[in-house]
């Protein structure tokens, strides 16, 4: 793995759409395309994971020093819950954060939580040795999204520190509506919503990705709530809107669940 940082010093942020747990493990596209996107990043000295899968009131980060492997998802095949991802944690980052965050006030957890799908189904593909820190950060459910890209913004300087951040979750994500078939045809709206939304990231129009429950049919029915979607308004609200942003995999599994994933720096 290439050890220099990035041509501006500061470590790229990732959006990554995870999707269903089957992508631990199956070597697909997408599995595939995080292979080699983890390839193309300067070693980062930790990793946070924004999570779609820690939902709570205030913001939290974990500060375990060796945090537990939640496996948090139910009626999937054992091979799933053989899988052990079980990097070292990085307490001294997440106090420090804590520490310092102002706008937004950090939370320690105290060990309550741990990693969970978010941060492993996708890391095992990316970091599959488990030997970079991970730490997690909650969504605060009680912030409109405009607040989530705030609090992304207070986040920015952990990237001058070789903190590689992901947002974890997916852009388009109906749960009611999924089709557990591998050879599922994407539903129109979700294809229609993808793209709307892609074609806002792609301008940096967080005022507009801010505001999905007036974009209209498909994208209310690609976001019926907004825990896989505000990840994405973490990564974006990380960069400066000069910094190159490469869609690094696009394409809608299970008909309801598009796993554009991009990169920004
Ligand atoms: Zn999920």
């Amino acid at each position: 793995m290439p050890s220099a940082k990035s041509s501006s010093g500061r470590m790229p942020v990732l959006f990554i759409g995870h999707g269903s747990p089957m992508n631990i493990i199956q070597d697909n596209s997408y599995t595939r395309s995080l292979s080699a996107l983890a390839a193309t990043l300067p070693r980062p000295s930790s990793i946070l994971v924004v999570s779609a899968h820690w939902l709570t009131q205030g913001t939290w980060v974990t500060d375990a020093a060796k945090p537990r492997q939640i496996y948090d998802f139910y009626g999937f095949p054992d091979e799933l819950y053989a899988v052990r991802y079980e990097p070292a944690g990085a307490p001294d980052e997440a106090r420090r954060l804590s520490a310092e965050a102002t706008k937004a006030r950090v939370s320690l957890d105290e060990g309550q939580w741990g990693l969970d799908h978010a941060a492993w189904a996708v890391l095992c593909h990316m970091f599959p040795a488990a030997d970079v820190p991970v730490w997690e950060m909650s969504l605060d459910t009680t912030l409109p999204a405009a607040q989530h890209v705030e609090i992304a913004r207070s986040l920015a300087g952990l990237r001058e520190r070789g903190v590689l951040i992901i947002g974890s979750g997916n852009i388009v994500h109906n749960l009611r509506l999924i089709d557990f078939r591998d050879d599922a045809a994407p539903f129109p709206w979700a294809v229609e919503a993808d793209e709307w939304i892609r074609a806002r990231i792609a301008s940096r129009d967080l005022a507009a990705l801010a505001a999905y429950d007036s974009a209209g049919t498909s994208v209310r029915k690609a976001v019926p709530t907004n825990d896989h979607y505000l990840p994405m308004l973490y990564s974006l609200g990380l960069a400066d809107k000069g910094e190159l942003l490469t869609f690094t995999h696009e394409g809608i599994q299970n008909g309801s669940i598009s796993m554009r994933c991009f990169r920004i720096g």
